[in-house]
């Protein structure tokens, strides 16, 4: 029998509970498994736009991270403070754990304070309280303009806020209040979807722009006033708003920043292939990380990437800790993602994304099949990691 080793699995979102259970289901019982979070639950992220419009309630979303025990995956709620790459230890809510193996899949910290005004003036579309309070505030809306606004042009999920002004104006429509409200985009980038190439860029712009939603790219946030409902951006125009939803501007978590694992463009470095850093046996994959791209721009994040990366570490690491003569695993930058637009329909945006000199990514058109197809990815991914 081979010499008992531990992996610490520093996360518990997507990245996270994919690398677990490869890990558990490739590697002898006598290697501990150990998976690090702040949070109690396990949330399917993607699902937020559903919440948005009252088609999920929380609970349909989330699983306790406390079932992995049932699988012999160990699970420690608490925050992570430090990581010593060099001793691969960690400290965790002031205890020390140390491992063979260290996977960092902590995501990336969302910072609305970043923009002055931001935080008390508008509902932030990526966390759970924000998608909640959308939905409290459709139902009361009598009419007005709804803004949607990405405060940066780099966040995860880069179809998400096209997604949400969609499901906005489905809801608008299916209450009736629709001709009484004005929805308007307003996108610090200078499209949709940019990274997959201009062909799905304009398409998605397009069907934004068919349900009559206003589309502002190329508008930087600076501040929000408050009391006047009103967003400024850089060079001067101001907009107005009823209603603000927002994608807040992102960061990597400080802990990982004081391990200096961060490159110059402010994310993680890894070898884009094997998503090892430059210390022996500690990885990073998900968000946390910005793998860079031939034509110039990282691969975005998203948890189709965060979960492909994290079964290529857990191969690798059961790999060599067992010795078996299976192949390395590399991680080839394909990945797919669903658009949803309202009235029960969706989009579906795939491709490589590690092609050269540009990604080539195609769209098919949306209808029924890839809405429905969504939602049994949905059942599957919180019935197949719990
Ligand atoms: C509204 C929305 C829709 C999305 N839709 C899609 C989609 O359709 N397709 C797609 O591919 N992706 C989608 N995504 C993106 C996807 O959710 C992320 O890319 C993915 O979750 C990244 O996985 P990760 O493991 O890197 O990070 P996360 O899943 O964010 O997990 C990070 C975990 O680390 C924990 N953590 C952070 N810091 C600490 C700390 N210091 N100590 C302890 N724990 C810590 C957090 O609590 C969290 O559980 C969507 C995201 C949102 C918000």
């Amino acid at each position: 029998m081979s010499e008992a080793k531990t992996v610490l699995i520093l996360g518990g979102g997507a990245g996270g509970i994919v690398a677990a259970n490869t890990l558990r289901k490739l590697l002898p019982k006598q290697h501990r498994i150990v998976v690090i979070d702040q949070e109690d639950k396990h949330l399917f992220a993607s699902s937020l736009l559903w919440v948005m419009i009252g088609m999920r309630r929380a609970d349909q979303i989330a699983r306790p991270l406390g079932r992995l025990n049932r699988k012999g995956i160990e699970f420690i709620q608490g925050h992570v403070e430090k990581i010593n790459p060099e001793a691969k230890s960690v400290q965790v809510s002031g205890r020390e754990f140390s491992g063979d193996a260290v996977i960092i899949s902590l995501g990336a910290d969302l910072v609305p304070e970043n923009i002055p005004g931001l935080k008390e003036s508008g509902r932030n579309i990526y966390t759970l309280d924000g998608a909640n309070a959308i939905y409290r505030d459709l139902t009361a809306f009598q009419g007005g303009k709804i803004v949607i606004l990405t405060a940066n042009p780099v966040y995860k999920c880069p179809a998400a806020p096209y997604e949400a002004a969609m499901l906005v104006e489905y809801f608008c429509r299916k209450h009736g209040i629709r001709n009484k409200t004005e929805i308007a985009l307003y996108a610090a980038e200078p499209g949709p979807m940019g990274t997959a190439g201009p062909e799905v860029s304009a398409a998605v712009r397009q069907m934004v722009e068919s349900k009559g939603i206003k589309y502002y790219p190329t508008h930087q946030v600076t501040e929000i006033e408050p009391k006047l409902r009103r967003i400024v951006f850089a060079g001067g125009v101001t907009a107005n708003f009823d209603l603000l939803f927002f994608v807040p501007p992102h960061r990597a978590p400080e802990v990982v920043k004081q391990a200096g694992l961060l490159g110059e463009n402010g994310w993680g470095v890894v070898d884009r292939n094997t998503l090892q850093t430059k210390y022996q046996g500690i990885y990073a994959i998900g968000d946390v990380v910005a793998i860079p791209l031939k034509m110039g721009k990282p691969l975005p994040k998203a948890g189709v990437f965060a979960h492909a990366q994290a079964e290529v570490v857990a191969r690798n690491i059961a790999r060599q800790w067992t010795g078996h003569q299976w192949e390395a695993s590399s991680f080839n930058g394909h990945g797919q993602c669903f658009i949803e637009i309202g009235d029960h329909r969706a989009g579906l945006g795939s491709g490589n994304f590690y092609a050269e000199p540009t990604p080539t990514v195609k769209i098919k058109a949306p209808g029924i099949a890839w809405h429905l197809l969504k939602i049994l990815f949905e059942k599957y991914w919180l019935t197949r990691w719990f």
